[in-house]
């Protein structure tokens, strides 16, 4: 088609990482008929990935060029940080991105003219330079998150000792002070090589002032106002970060048939109960826990008497163990094998009350159904937005990368999460806990003229979810970074 443009989108390793990139792009095309081209690092070990692989090009929407990730075994220890592995990972695999870059360049009907990565592809944006394309960094994450990675480099100098033993908030001008126990997982240990990497690109980002074109960040400007005015002024953070900064969302996935084939059973589950009386449980592409914990959860639920849906993986002593290999396992009906790991006669005293899910579930699905009322949510960005933008209050169970960033945003900012009072990953949360705070949003209180009571929680997200709708109706800044190309 006769001056389409056609851009071409970066995705690191992971699904959380895949999946936005995969929104980013059906909205170029959707709204703006752009042409897309998505370069990713897949490695077909899953069915998760699988899946998501196919639902993003069925329709023949969207061309997906796949790299396999590049062998780093020689390069790095292979209990090495998720951080570590990702930065070496897109390192290592220049040559091959330049390969597929220089290759649509010579092929593509339309010559590709941007280049979109994400924050851990930094290092793509001088093949794009070399190609002559324009260039961005999106963030598939929120504008504090930004804003801290933004930061990151002068707490470095202005830090000394390690940030979770100081006694003080973190001051990221203009924007809400950070708690040193919520700094993102490579500033847990700056003696950890995934630290020096993470300051890597975080001094990467601001690449884009001189070779570049724009950031763009997942979240919308009545959302996040603050920290995306400091982004933008010279006086705060716009000082580090000169390019512009366009709130591209909020990107979410909506219901996808082939994602929910197979899962049939679960909707007609979900069909036979209460409106907002189920609390669905899942934490993410990657988040995993210890056996002890796995138990008290099923406990906590047990004991809550609510109704619910828990995608269950095999117990493990880190918070991050599926990073890289989500639902390889495939699709274990009712959670079969996974059983053996929970408390004895769980199964039974749940049946019909709860439904398990093995490794990978619907989650599109599950959070868009009626029944559904809230979710206890590890706090990754795509799933809460996908909880936000249905109008469904969360419990917030942060593991890790910026997940207790978000978990506070979303208590104390936003209002739409309640937390348990430990930390999940310093302290077991015990069955007392959770089954309070799954009653906490998920029970209705009558007043002593059985007059149903507001729930604060689930007011608050459905005065986000508005906003959300209200943002995605105005098209967000999307038609700016595609005006830029039409100049
Ligand atoms: N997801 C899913 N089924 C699952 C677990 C995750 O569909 O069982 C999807 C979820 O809907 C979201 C993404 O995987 O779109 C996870 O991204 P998020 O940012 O929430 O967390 P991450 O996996 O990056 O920690």
């Amino acid at each position: 088609m006769e001056n389409q443009q056609h851009m071409v989108l970066l995705s690191s390793p992971g699904l959380g990482h895949l999946i936005p990139v995969i929104e980013l792009g059906k909205r170029f095309v959707f709204h703006h008929n752009l042409k897309i081209t998505i370069i990713a690092f897949t490695s077909h070990t899953s069915h998760a990935e699988k899946l998501v692989l196919k639902t993003a090009t069925s329709g023949g929407f969207i061309d997906i060029v796949e790299i396999p990730p590049p062998d780093i075994s020689s390069v790095i220890d292979p209990d090495a940080a998720i951080v570590t592995r990702l930065c070496v990972m897109m390192r290592e695999g220049v040559p091959a991105i330049r390969d597929a870059l220089s290759n649509l360049a010579g092929t593509a009907t339309v010559r590709p003219s941007a280049l979109i990565v994400d924050i851990f592809g930094t290092e793509a944006l001088g093949v794009a330079e070399e190609l002559k394309m324009r260039k961005y960094v999106f963030v598939a994450s929120h504008a504090w998150f930004l804003s801290l990675l933004i930061y990151a480099p002068t707490l470095d100098k202005q830090v000394q000792g390690q940030y979770v033993d100081q006694k003080e908030p973190f001051q990221i001008p203009g924007c809400t002070p950070l708690r040193p126990e919520d700094v993102v997982d490579p500033m847990l240990d700056r003696n950890d090589k995934q630290y020096q990497e993470y300051l890597g690109f975080c001094n990467g980002i601001p690449k884009v002032n001189d070779i570049g074109d724009g950031v763009l960040v997942n979240t919308w400007e009545t959302l996040q106002q603050k920290d995306l005015e400091s982004l933008r002024n010279r006086n705060l953070l716009g000082g580090i970060l000169k390019a512009p900064v366009y709130a591209v969302g909020p990107l979410v996935r909506l219901p996808d048939s082939e994602m929910s084939q197979g899962i049939e059973w679960l909707t007609h589950w979900l069909d036979g109960q209460p409106e907002e009386s189920v609390i669905y449980v899942s934490f993410g592409s990657g988040g995993t826990m210890s056996c002890e914990q796995m138990t008290e959860l099923a406990w906590g639920l047990e004991l809550s008497g609510q109704r619910f849906i828990w995608v269950l993986r095999a117990p493990i002593d880190a918070a991050d163990a599926a990073f890289f290999t989500t639902g390889s396992d495939g699709r274990d009906e009712g959670g079969s094998k996974l059983s053996k790991y929970l408390p004895e006669g769980f199964s039974s005293r749940t049946y019909n009350v709860g439904v398990l899910v093995s490794e990978w579930g619907p989650q599109v699905d599950i959070l868009t159904h009626p029944s559904v009322g809230g979710f206890l949510s590890h706090c990754g960005w795509n799933s809460a937005l996908e909880s936000i933008t249905n109008g469904v209050p969360m419990i917030a169970w942060p593991l890790y990368a910026e997940q207790r960033m978000n978990a506070t945003l979303f208590v104390e900012e936003l209002g739409v999460a309640v937390r348990p009072r430990v930390l999940p990953t310093k302290k077991v949360v015990d069955r007392d806990e959770i089954a309070s705070v799954v009653r906490e949003i998920m029970v209705v209180e009558e007043d002593c003229n059985k007059v149903k009571k507001k729930n604060p929680i689930r007011e608050g997200v459905k005065a986000i979810r508005r906003s959300a709708v209200e943002a995605l109706s105005k098209g967000g800044a999307l038609a700016q970074v595609v005006a830029t190309g039409e100049e």
